[in-house]
């Protein structure tokens, strides 16, 4: 049975609490038009949101486990939305 402490805003999934984190510290952001996740490829930003992750798992996560899932998440962000055109590629007729 997971435990869940009191006095925690709920957090649907393991998933959704890594990219609230990751967008908090700055390592990803949502693409304005299209709401794909961007990742910004900032070191700083990232070790923001892995401090926060091992310092402030989830209720009921480990720190470990919480930083394994934010590596799965930012694998799994490309660096680009997929829906914007490219900006500087000049590949697209
Ligand atoms: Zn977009």
């Amino acid at each position: 049975m997971l435990m869940v402490k009191e006095g925690r805003p709920a957090i649907r999934t393991l998933q959704g609490w890594a990219i609230y984190v990751l967008l908090e510290a700055g390592a990803i952001r949502e693409c304005e038009e299209h709401g794909w996740m961007q990742d910004r490829a900032d070191p700083h930003a990232r070790e923001r949101a892995f401090a926060a992750a091992r310092h402030d798992p989830p209720a009921g996560v480990s720190p470990d486990e919480a930083v394994a899932e934010m590596c799965d998440v930012l694998d799994s962000i490309g660096d680009t939305c997929p829906e914007c055109p490219p900006e500087d590629h000049g590949v697209n007729p």
